[in-house]
């Protein structure tokens, strides 16, 4: 539905009202639509395309420096009328004649048509282009006779760009039949779109169905077929636009296109890119080489749930006048390759040269390594525990965020440790994976305090029981500096910090590292238990802090288990370096 209107039979004209007062360098109203702010220059052929309202980039979108001269904007995905139409081109008209481009629908047919007549009995030269892309819209064979979609853009930027350049009315006619011809599209919707101020929409797709080869006025699909991943709807229309794909040798084709991959106005941009991901990566399996592709709302039909693919089969002078900049409210190119050398490579995580590493320490990284998996086992055996703990008052994640953490941590100590890293590097590569693995706050305080654990260690020793009380203290002491949580805030620190004293207290008299951590996992989980007395104060369950009374913290809770499991581990591996100081 369309939230925000005034009256809905003005709706249209209101929007355009607003387009063209916020685009003032651009374009200025004229009857029924817009024209340029410049005057067009004496003898250029002026380009009027237009269309319905609801399409928005399309039409007026479009108007200005290498692209349109104007915009007559109908009501909602209705045509303008004549007048309206004649109004804009008159405007725009200044001696080179008038090419007059529109989607092919009866409306529009009719209107640009009567249009035309009246300003060809004025003695201007008026040249007509219907835009007939969409091939869910008739055979092949007659492809002129297609309804236009998305291919609009194309077609109206190759022949406002030959313009530009310097095409006179014959030229520009050429060319834009031309672009029409070589440009091919297919969409699918998900759901139909409702008129402004309307409590319906036009049609529905059935739930789990796609409804294949939609218009664009709210037309639905000519079929409906089991609604599809993103892939699976990429491949669709990939091989439904590319069954028309010309010979590539002859005939100037050589393998480019340029694509167009259109929402239609509720699928959002990410959805796009997952679908784009999908055709770039089939038409390069193809063979195919993709030039300038524009990936957005091109031309949409209101709030319709949907998307449509274009290609166009591009010979040298179309990618040259694809490329050639414009300059527009909604479409905007500048001239040339961005200036700079190519970059050849970008840093990827793990990949660092792993530095050279004794014996002694590449021996006690594969302890650090079975560590790091028992912490990953014990995650993913309390994921569940632990996410009920922060749905309370938190979001609900922290059981994911430790699960993948540790599960990370240990893959990427495992990577670098089979490529010969020692006690430091493990720790470093495993800190740097936690992070990104577990997102999320607790994920980003594990992932410092394993760097700063791994900073204690070098990759020349063998780790000693008094570096692993040194190490883990080192971690505790990180959480502290980069949270900034105090005592009593409910948060990890409030089981870290007793953790970590009564580690230092018990090695202290014992130096036995093993029942040091065991003793203080066990402080640490009374103090995490403790928290369920206390409202929280940082993090995301602030906001619900009264909530969180009744509850220990879920990272307290998580940091006990964790080091318990620790303990446990040390304990039973008496070989491990950490039981010789
Ligand atoms: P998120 O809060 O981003 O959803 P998690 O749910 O994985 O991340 O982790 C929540 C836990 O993070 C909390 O229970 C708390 O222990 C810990 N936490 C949040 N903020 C801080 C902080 N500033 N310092 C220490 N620990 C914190
Ligand atoms: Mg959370």
């Amino acid at each position: 539905m369309t939230y925000l209107l005034n009256d809905p039979a003005d709706f249209a004209v209101d929007a355009l009202r607003g387009y063209a007062a916020a685009h003032p360098d651009h374009v200025m109203l004229a009857h029924g639509g817009v024209v340029r702010s410049t005057d067009t220059p004496k003898n250029q052929p002026a380009l009027v395309i237009g269309g319905g309202s609801g399409h928005y980039p399309a039409f007026a979108g479009w108007v200005g420096p290498g692209l349109a001269h104007g915009a007559p904007c109908g009501n909602i995905f209705s045509s303008p009328s004549a007048s309206q139409v004649y109004s804009v081109a008159r405007s725009a008209e200044n001696g080179g004649g008038v090419i007059l481009g529109f989607g092919n629908y009866a409306g529009d047919v009719l209107h640009f048509g009567q249009a035309a007549e009246k300003l060809r009995a004025e003695g201007v030269d008026v040249r007509i282009i219907r835009v007939s892309d969409d091939i869910a819209s008739g055979p092949a064979e007659s492809h002129r006779d297609r309804r236009g979609i998305a291919g609009d853009l194309v077609v109206f930027k190759i022949a406002g760009a030959a313009i530009a350049a310097g095409a006179n009315l014959d030229e520009a006619e050429r060319v834009a039949w031309k672009a029409n011809d070589a440009t091919r599209s297919f969409g699918v919707a998900f759901d139909g779109c409702t008129l402004p101020g309307a409590g319906e929409a036009l049609f529905h797709v059935p739930d789990g169905e796609m409804a294949v080869g939609l218009g664009i006025h709210g037309e639905p699909g000519i079929r409906e077929v089991p609604m599809g991943t993103a892939a699976e709807v990429a491949d669709l229309l990939l091989d439904g636009v590319l069954e028309e794909e010309p010979e590539q040798s002859g005939g100037g084709y050589g393998g480019r296109v340029a694509v167009v991959l259109n929402g239609l106005g509720t699928v959002k941009y990410e959805e796009l890119f997952v679908v784009y991901a999908r055709v770039a990566e089939r038409l390069a399996e193809k063979g195919l080489t993709v030039v300038a592709p524009e990936v957005g709302e091109h031309v949409t039909s209101l709030n319709m749930a949907g998307l449509s693919l274009s290609v166009v089969f591009l010979d040298d002078e179309l990618e040259e006048l694809w490329l050639a900049p414009a300059d527009t409210p909604a479409f905007r190119r500048t001239a040339g390759a961005p200036s700079g050398t190519p970059r050849t490579t970008v840093h990827t995580p793990g990949e660092d040269r792993i530095p050279e590493a004794s014996t002694e320490s590449r021996n006690s990284a594969a302890g650090i390594v079975q560590v790091l998996e028992l912490l990953r086992d014990t995650a993913a055996e309390h994921e569940e525990h632990f996410g009920r703990m922060d749905a309370v008052a938190g979001d609900g994640d922290h059981g994911q965020g430790m699960a993948y953490g540790t599960r990370g941590a240990a893959a990427a100590g495992s990577n670098a440790a089979a490529k010969g890293a020692g006690a430091r590097t493990v720790l470093l590569h495993a800190g740097d994976a936690w992070a990104e693995e577990a997102g999320g706050t607790s994920g980003a305080l594990w992932g410092a305090a394993l760097t700063a654990a791994g900073g204690v260690f070098d990759d020349e020793q063998a780790v000693t029981a008094p570096a692993i009380v040194a190490a883990l203290t080192a971690g505790i002491d990180a959480v502290v500096r980069l949270g900034g949580a105090e005592p009593g805030d409910k948060t990890m620190v409030d089981a870290a910090l007793p953790f970590r004293d009564a580690l230092a207290e018990e090695f202290d008299s014992t130096a036995d590292v093993a029942g040091a951590v065991k003793k203080a996992a066990a402080v640490a989980r009374e103090a995490a238990e403790a928290t369920a007395d206390i409202t929280s104060r940082r993090g995301r369950s602030r906001i619900l802090g009264e909530k969180s009374l009744g509850t220990p913290d879920p990272g307290a809770y998580s940091f006990s288990v964790l080091m318990d499991a620790l303990g446990t581990f040390l304990a039973s591996s008496p070989d491990s370096a950490a039981e010789k100081p």
